[in-house]
């Protein structure tokens, strides 16, 4: 088998509170592989931001490793981190964060064109991904002129529009009604299996978590795949 995109190795983490340590993370290994939505499922509480900010490079783990595309990240310095996650690594979070005086397709288009696309590409290429996530329609008009589900439809297509290999999702339809939330997560996961790209999606929504290809915890800070 082919090398993870992103392989977590025994990541612990910490907080301090007063004179005690909060162990949030201990351990426990994943490995999430090109082509795989993974949902990482857990009640409110248990760790998934924590983990996500580790996988997205966004935080340092306490011990353990992160690989991202089968490179250790934890000895890299600060500027070795920022380069890998711009390149790499796409997030949604659970509030859309699409700028609200631009329409959806400039908010796709945008980190293309800093990334050094020309204008003609940049949209040709965002458009695509729009009509892919079913919201070509709506190309035009501004954030608050959609609906929830259109808005995080939009928002995983700007976080992808530089075509990382990792996509991290926090609570990505933890606002939407169930309905719409499905509807999301099944064109998340179209995108996943056309792209090859690799999604980690943190949910306490047991239900959508059960339709991904693979499910992960944490109990206890420990980071385990249910059989
Ligand atoms: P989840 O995303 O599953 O709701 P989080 O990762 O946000 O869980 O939080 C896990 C635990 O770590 C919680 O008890 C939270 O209060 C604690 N925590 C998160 N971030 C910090 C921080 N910066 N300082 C102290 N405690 C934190």
């Amino acid at each position: 088998m082919s090398q993870p995109v992103l392989q977590l190795q025994n990541v612990e983490r910490r907080y301090q509170q007063g004179v005690t340590a909060l162990s949030v993370l201990r351990g426990g290994s994943f490995g999430l592989f090109a082509g795989q939505s993974v949902a990482l499922a857990a009640p409110s509480g248990a760790g998934k931001s924590t983990l996500l900010h580790i996988a997205g490079l966004l935080e340092r783990p306490d011990g353990g490793e992160v690989y991202v595309d089968g490179k250790p990240t934890t000895g890299m310095n600060d500027d070795a981190r920022t380069a890998l996650r711009r390149h790499s690594i796409g997030f949604v979070y659970q509030f859309h964060h699409l700028l609200p005086e631009f329409s959806a397709l400039e908010n796709v288009m945008l980190p293309q064109m800093i990334a050094g696309l020309s204008r003609h590409e940049a949209r040709r290429r965002s458009m695509d991904l729009l009509a892919y996530l079913g919201v070509a329609a709506r190309a035009k008009h501004r954030p608050a002129e959609l609906s929830g589900g259109e808005q995080q439809r939009v928002a995983i297509a700007r976080a992808v529009a530089n075509s990382p290999v990792l996509l991290l999702a926090d609570e990505p339809t933890g606002n939407l009604d169930p309905k719409t939330a499905e509807h999301v997560f099944e064109a998340l996961e179209r995108l996943v299996k056309a792209t090859g790209l690799a999604a980690l999606v943190a949910t306490h929504n047991e239900g959508l978590a059960c339709r991904m290809t693979r499910r992960v915890t944490l109990k206890d800070g420990w980071l385990i795949e249910p059989t």
